[in-house]
């Protein structure tokens, strides 16, 4: 079985692309290559080169690329001629879903969520979820925090911090305000006794919210995790001043933290989540936005979208759900890889004097600037581990590996990691890189 990565250097003629594509792309600037085949942890360009996946599509692809099961059951689908688009219709791929999420998901968990297909993105399950918050209780308002990140429509993007995201809509973004996130000033300010002060003031300013709408580990925003005392003194803050509880899961949930949902072992029951990433397992976009049933206060086709029915999505999720959810074993393995790459990058953090983000499989090192994170990813780059950053000065090296990779092959990646951050660390220190 490989093990390491085995880049090429062989630079792709990217002529149509400066020709065609927009300058607005991103992800190819860093990682000029063209990539042809993807499978489990590793992406092949056309080249022989080989890349170990250390960012998953943005933990789009968690349980890793084209998952010979759930690549299985599509294929089994489209040779059957299976419904591929199908609106809101009832269809046996959606039954199917419906049936599974609710067996394998909701019941053990005991949550009664009603599940509404949304338009097959991230942006498309916040935008339903604030506009639903907003007409339950007839407010305005919607608190969001610093670092959040919720998409780039506008409703979402309103309750997204990052400046330069922001400043790409073009008209005012209103109707929310950011309050400082777990930790932002530090480890002695509450902050959620904060909000809850400006909350029971009638003289702050600050309006009565709609909705609360948080990430319980911050993917964007520099892979902040909130404690779960500060997410339980948010979830009481919420309904202490009538406020509905969002927990935005696009990034954090489909087992990143370890158990399906992100907040399953913090002690809150959110009254809505949103969900999409990895929750096709395949990278075939599907959103979800769940509520509690008293909540459903929809009209008909009121919040509508053409690809609210994108069954090849369903097919691959409910095999994902099957094959990886049924019983404890994937979470609990989950757990425990997520603590061999907390403790390893704790130890390539204090060996460094830098310090370490986040929970379960979804951590990072802060490099303390974004310079530095850049060199180290574009270093990792090189050596053929695909890596990003993330955080408001782009400075923490976050890492999305998929869930389902080996112990050796995590290990070997973090070993190219724990080499470039050293490299590029060492000048700084004064010290050499070894
Ligand atoms: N919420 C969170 C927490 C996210 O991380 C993202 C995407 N990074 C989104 C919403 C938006 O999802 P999408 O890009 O699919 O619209």
């Amino acid at each position: 079985m490989t093990r390491t990565p085995k880049p090429s250097h062989v630079a792709p003629d990217t002529r149509i692309y400066e020709r065609r594509e927009s300058v607005v792309r991103s992800y190819a600037r860093a990682m000029p290559r063209q990539f042809n085949r993807a499978e489990s942890v590793w992406m092949y360009d056309g080249n022989g080169g080989r890349y170990l996946d250390f960012l998953s599509g943005c933990s789009t692809l968690n349980y890793g690329h084209n998952h010979p099961i759930l690549k299985q059951a599509l294929l089994d689908y489209v040779a059957a001629d299976g419904i591929a688009h199908g609106l809101d219709l009832h269809t046996d791929a959606k039954q199917r879903f419906l049936e599974t999420f609710e067996r394998v998901i909701l019941k053990p968990r005991n949550l009664d969520y009603r599940v509404m297909f949304t338009g097959p993105t991230g942006t498309n399950a916040v935008e339903a979820a604030i506009k639903l918050a907003r007409k339950i209780t007839g407010r305005e308002m919607v608190i969001a925090f610093t670092n959040g990140f919720h998409g780039m429509t506008l409703g979402a993007l309103a309750c997204t911090g990052n400046a330069s995201k922001r400043s790409g809509a073009g008209v005012p973004l209103s109707h929310v305000s950011h309050e400082p996130y777990d930790g932002y000033y530090g480890p002695d300010v509450d902050t959620a006794a904060l909000l809850d002060q400006r909350l029971s003031d009638p003289s702050s300013g600050l309006d009565a919210p709609a909705a609360i709408l948080v990430e319980t580990v911050q993917g964007e925003g520099g892979v902040n995790a909130a404690s779960p005392e500060w997410l339980r003194a948010i979830a009481k803050i919420a309904r202490r001043h009538g406020a509905l509880l969002i927990v935005d899961d696009v990034q954090a949930g489909c087992g990143r933290t370890g158990g399906f949902f992100s907040f399953e072992d913090m002690g809150i029951a959110p009254d809505i989540v949103t969900m999409a990433k990895s929750l096709s397992g395949m990278g075939l976009p599907f959103a979800l936005t769940l509520f509690r049933p008293e909540h459903d206060r929809w009209g008909p086709g009121e919040h509508n979208g053409t690809f609210r029915g994108n069954n090849h999505a369903f097919i691959t999720a409910e095999a994902a759900l099957r094959h990886f959810w049924s019983s404890d074993a994937f979470a609990s393995d989950v757990e425990r890889r997520g603590r061999l790459l907390g403790n390893r990058l704790d130890r390539i953090a204090g060996e460094m004097g830098l310090s370490t983000r986040g929970r379960g499989m979804m951590r990072g090192i802060d490099m303390g600037s974004g310079e530095l994170a850049a060199a180290v990813t574009s270093a990792c780059f090189e050596r053929g581990l695909i890596i990003e950053t993330s955080g408001a000065h782009d400075e923490i090296v976050k890492v999305l590996a998929p869930l389902v990779i080996e112990d050796e092959v995590l290990s070997a990646g973090l070993d190219i990691l724990d080499q470039c951050i050293r490299e590029a660390v060492a000048p700084a220190l004064g010290v050499a890189a070894e």
